[in-house]
């Protein structure tokens, strides 16, 4: 059969088929990220869908200088590879921060490349304007590509540099602070329209596109340093949002159906998770974005002067009582990930199970410093898919239940978010652990967690705190748990 492979068929048939396939298969992508089981399948399925999405762009250039884009590629790729396999777990949200301000970067700065050949390279009639030039759509997406994509970036990088510690992650509440963001706001939109539509003069373009950038970049950090670090993951989540719309206002740009869908749906999954983790905490997304919420106080609790009786247990009487548990729970928290504990926890219930215990995970969504950061911890130690229960799944269940270790978690059990009304975590939804005949925390000392508050639960009579390094606790139980089987 001969195949015409003539320019007008390959531009007019095969790379809009390739894009249709490329979108398809980005939607089971994501289709299979919303499960733990399919999750690695959905994230190869979503870089093939790229793959084909940026071999069908190469098509479709036709013969182009390839120079620059090796460049990219090498550059890009060397920095994602060192990335990968330099980053800690610990690190991943500020990774995932990184990614989500070079996404909007890269979209407002391809907007910006767009306007700069289609106006001020090609020769236009006197007094043309950008809407005559690039079609009003056209114009009016650049605008606002160059807007979000900006404010992505730089709230993306505050966020970085909160999550790292290099700025405070206390929140920072400038006096009059909501005045300036609308200004600033409705000045880049409102320059924005002025250079997409009115402006006739191919400088007078490019210097309004440079002032929307500009506005917007302040805009961004004027958007996050007002947001403690506590509800950094909303954040996180609503800038990987704020990446897909700006990467979808490219799409109209450009003219590219893969870009507006693939970027249409980051937006969309990016909101979806801005609203679980707003549940999870118990907030709206405009307490988090206007009230200067997730206020750390400043470290409370740390002192183990704060607290009264405390009962401390080596990992030999705590394994007394795991040998005659019939169901046990374990609650991991960011401490897991700091002891890279996930594997020992996995072999102590292996041999819980082999003594005939019930074994479950109970999850909560805002453990770790990610949203899914336990998942892919505990998927990490092939634990099964079918013991890991959400909070609303396990917390009923936690009253029967005999044991639960809490392995480095310490906000996500705090009683002090259902009990204590003025407590910055008040509200939070949390794990019941108290409801359980024993609780067994994990952890070095009796320092607070994210939140810098003390935790009552230490003090409750039916519980017992292991001091330790999470993993060198856990491999001492497993030891213990070992003897006792062969004895
Ligand atoms: P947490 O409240 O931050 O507590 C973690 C505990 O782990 C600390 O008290 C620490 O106590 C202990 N720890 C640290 N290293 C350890 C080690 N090597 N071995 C044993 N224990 C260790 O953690 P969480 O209960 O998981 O709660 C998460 C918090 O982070 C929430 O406040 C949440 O809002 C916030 N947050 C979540 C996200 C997200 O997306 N999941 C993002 C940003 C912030 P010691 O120092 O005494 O050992």
């Amino acid at each position: 059969m001969d195949l015409d492979l003539n320019p007008t068929f390959v531009h007019a048939t095969v790379v809009p088929i390739l894009y249709l396939v490329s979108a398809v298969v980005f939607i089971f992508g994501i289709k299979g990220l919303t499960r733990v089981r399919t999750a690695r399948r959905g994230n190869l399925l979503a870089a093939f869908a790229m793959l084909l999405a940026v071999a069908a762009t190469l098509l479709d250039m036709g013969l182009v200088d390839y120079r620059w884009i090796l460049i990219g590629l090498v550059v890009g790729g060397a920095v994602g590879a060192f990335a990968a396999v330099k980053v800690e777990m610990t690190e991943m949200p500020e990774m995932v921060a990184l990614f989500n301000g070079c996404g909007g970067g890269a979209s407002a700065l391809v907007a910006i490349s767009y306007l700069w050949v289609e106006v001020l390279e090609k020769p236009h009639p006197l007094n043309a304007t950008t809407a005559s030039i690039l079609g009003t759509d056209s114009s009016l997406s650049t605008a606002l590509s160059i807007l979000i994509g900006a404010v992505t970036l730089s709230g993306s990088v505050v966020a970085y540099l909160k999550l790292q510690g290099k700025i405070s992650g206390q929140p920072i509440l400038l006096p009059g602070r909501h005045v300036i963001n609308a200004l600033l706001f409705f000045g880049s939109l409102g320059f924005g329209l002025w250079f997409a539509t009115l402006s006739t003069d191919p400088t007078g373009i490019a210097i309004g596109a440079l002032v929307v950038a500009g506005l917007a970049l302040v805009l961004g950090v004027m958007l996050v340093i007002p947001i403690g670090g506590a509800d950094m993951p909303v954040v996180i989540s609503l800038l990987n949002s704020y990446s897909g719309l700006a990467a979808s206002a490219t799409g109209f740009v450009l003219n590219n159906n893969v870009l507006i869908i693939s970027g249409a749906l980051v937006g969309a999954s990016g909101l979806i998770l801005t609203q679980i983790m707003c549940v999870a905490m118990n907030r709206t997304l405009a307490n988090v974005l206007f009230g200067g919420f997730g206020m750390q106080e400043q470290v409370k609790g740390g002192p183990a002067s704060e607290y009264g009786t405390v009962r401390s247990y080596s990992a030999e009487e705590a394994a007394l009582i795991l040998e005659s548990a019939e169901s046990v729970v374990f609650v991991p928290g960011y401490g897991l990930a700091v002891a890279q504990a996930q594997h020992v926890v996995r072999e102590l219930a292996d041999l819980l199970e082999a003594r005939g215990a019930k074994v479950s995970y109970g999850i909560h969504p805002v453990a770790g410093r990610m949203p899914g950061h336990m998942n892919v911890l505990l998927a990490e130690a092939d634990v099964p898919y079918e013991q890991l229960k959400e909070m609303d799944q396990i917390n009923p269940e936690l009253k029967e239940t005999d044991v639960v270790i809490i392995v480095g978690a310490n906000d996500v059990v705090n009683p002090a978010a259902e009990k204590e009304p003025g407590s910055p975590i008040a509200g939070m939804p949390v794990l019941k652990v108290w409801d359980a005949a024993t609780t067994m925390v994990i952890k070095r000392s009796l320092s607070p967690g994210f939140a810098g508050i003390k935790n009552e639960l230490f003090e409750y009579p039916n519980n017992i705190m292991i001091f330790g390094d999470a993993k060198e606790v856990l491999q001492g139980l497993v030891a213990e748990l070992k003897q006792a089987a062969a004895a």
